[in-house]
């Protein structure tokens, strides 16, 4: 039920919303029913800050269990329902079989062949009218299961993808890159990973306003994309940073991947929607790091933003990989 109600008000797939609505089809709490049915009925949005302000205020106080912990018993329920189809179905067939079966001893027995005809006919359309039953309750059910899979799938890709530029989002990244980072070391292949910034972003916004920036950030994220592999991940870092996650790329491999898209990047013609007219033409700048066997992603990417912040020092619209970093101020 809870998951019906997520798909149905478009909340977000997380454990915390999921106690929320978890919490108002048990219908312990009188509060909770009320207020969630006025913002029904206000036809408000559930988004991530509204189901969070519920939670903290109905779920948390009284429910120390992790939410997620709840999701197994929110399955078995639907289990139980097609299994209680199918005893169903099973009792059903039995009944038949016996009808079936004393009709049979009738006609052993050397009854009138008559009555054995429409006795049988008799059954068989008792049979053939619960079957067709059974198969509309089956329909009806794993359409509603297709259904609020669906909802939850497309509620997951929303919740993993950034809007403005369609590229993954940050949350998505994470996971990805950790997901990486175990492959790596377990197959013990190489993990690269380069993070770009739009360079004088600020001063090009100031310039052409902010929706002809945000026409140059997707842009800027559709030559990413498609400069990198099916099994790579391009991600909004923020703002106007863009990731780039290869699987399998060592530190050569992955710069001149980033080469590859800072040059296209380069050499893109801006035209101005509008009017068609062309305006200046943008660039990025780049840095570069390979993971360390163990070493935290946060320190992976921290090589690529000091990588970032010395191609900026040394005139930006360049790419610098980790080896050419310069040693930090008060290092040996
Ligand atoms: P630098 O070459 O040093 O990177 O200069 P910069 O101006 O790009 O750097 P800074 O970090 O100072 O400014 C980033 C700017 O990017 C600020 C903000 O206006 C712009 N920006 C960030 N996110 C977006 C966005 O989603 N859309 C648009 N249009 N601009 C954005
Ligand atoms: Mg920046
Ligand atoms: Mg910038």
């Amino acid at each position: 039920r809870a998951m019906r109600l997520m798909s149905q008000q478009s909340a977000p797939p997380t454990p915390t919303s999921f106690a929320v609505w978890f919490e108002y089809s048990l219908g312990n709490s009188l509060a909770l029913r009320k207020t969630i049915d006025i913002l029904i009925a206000g036809k408000r949005k559930f988004d991530p800050a509204i189901n969070h302000e519920l939670y903290i205020t109905y779920v948390t106080p009284h429910s120390g269990v992790d939410p997620l912990s709840d999701l197994p018993d929110q399955l078995s329920g639907l289990l139980a329902t097609a299994q209680q189809f199918l005893n169903t179905a099973v009792t059903d067939n039995q009944t038949h079989i016996k009808a079936l079966g004393e009709v049979s001893s009738e006609a052993a027995a050397d009854a009138d062949p008559r009555t054995i005809i429409a006795k049988l006919v008799d059954e068989l359309s008792k049979a053939t009218t619960r079957a067709a039953t059974l198969e509309a309750n089956f329909a009806a059910t794993s359409e509603e299961l297709d259904s609020i899979r669906d909802s939850l799938k497309a509620a997951e890709q929303r919740s993993n993808t950034d809007a403005l530029t369609g590229l993954a989002n940050r949350h998505s990244m994470d996971e990805f890159l950790r997901l990486a980072q175990i492959a790596a070391m377990e197959k013990d292949e190489s993990l690269s990973v380069f993070l770009i910034d739009i360079d004088h972003f600020k001063k090009f916004n100031d310039d052409y306003g902010h929706q002809v920036g945000d026409q140059v950030l997707r842009l800027v994220a559709k030559v990413l994309q498609e400069g990198v592999r099916e099994v790579d991940l391009a991600a909004r870092y923020g703002g106007e940073e863009l990731i780039a996650v290869l699987p399998g790329a060592d530190l050569e491999a992955c710069t001149s991947v980033a080469e590859r898209v800072r040059r296209r990047i380069a050499e893109a013609k801006l035209t101005r929607r509008a009017t068609g007219k062309e305006i200046g033409s943008i660039t990025v700048s780049i840095g570069v790091a390979q993971f360390r066997l163990a070493e935290s992603a946060d320190n992976m990417i921290e090589r690529c933003d000091r990588g970032l912040y010395q191609a900026k020092r040394l005139g930006r619209n360049r790419t610098v990989t980790e080896t050419e970093l310069e040693p930090e101020a008060g290092a040996a």
